[in-house]
């Protein structure tokens, strides 16, 4: 279905955090600068292992994609729950002074934050910080929302095409499923998301 939602721009950040006993990193997109000066607003899905991180902690870093990143970097920290696997097992790069993972490729910049406020949004929860840390690293263009999916995204193939049988494509990864209809409970085995973010591949 078509929607204005789908046309609110995004850029992409790897969110770092740490409880205390593991560092964790997730992709996120809803990260906004709200006031003056550096307010800086993260909203984060609660299902997310990192949102219990945040809470804990109330600290974050939010490192900046830049256009050079690739799919293998949606894939460590997005596509994969930090309960499953340890995303920075073996890291010794740098840290910033928060005591948080720095990303150490594919970032033109990071914030360091400091948790000001919860505001519980049912689904998801809204980080109201402060900023602590400032640094940019380097003049690569900021990675958005649009960018990953013209460029990023792995593309569906249609020469993978079998004859009678309907294609939906996860508009969140490109994994393709193919069958008569596709379940209502579908749940893309890449990305996690649900059938209502799939659609109908017309020949
Ligand atoms: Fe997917």
């Amino acid at each position: 279905m078509e929607t204005a939602l789908n046309n609110i721009s995004y850029g992409l950040y790897v969110i770092t955090s740490n409880d205390g006993k593991k560092d964790n990193g997730m992709i996120g997109n809803s990260v906004l600068q709200v006031a003056n000066p550096g307010i800086i607003a993260v909203s984060i899905n609660k299902q997310n292992y990192s949102h219990d991180f945040i809470k804990k902690s109330g600290k974050m870093n939010v490192n900046f994609l830049s256009v050079k990143a690739p799919f293998e970097v949606f894939r460590t920290y997005g596509f994969q729950s930090g309960r499953d696997v340890d995303k920075f097992a073996g890291f010794n790069g740098e840290k910033s002074a928060n005591g948080l993972i720095i990303l150490p490729e594919y970032i033109n910049s990071y914030l360091s934050l400091k948790v000001e406020q919860y505001i519980d949004l049912n689904s998801h929860c809204l980080f109201i910080c402060s900023v602590e840390e400032d640094r940019v690293i380097n003049k690569d263009e900021s990675m958005t929302y649009s960018f990953y999916h013209k460029n990023v995204k792995p593309k569906f193939n249609s020469e993978q095409k079998v004859q009678n049988k309907k294609k939906w494509v996860c508009k969140i990864c490109g994994y393709v499923y193919e069958g008569d209809e596709l379940p209502a409970d579908f749940i893309c085995p890449v990305c996690k998301h649900p059938a209502s973010d799939f659609e109908l591949v017309l020949d």
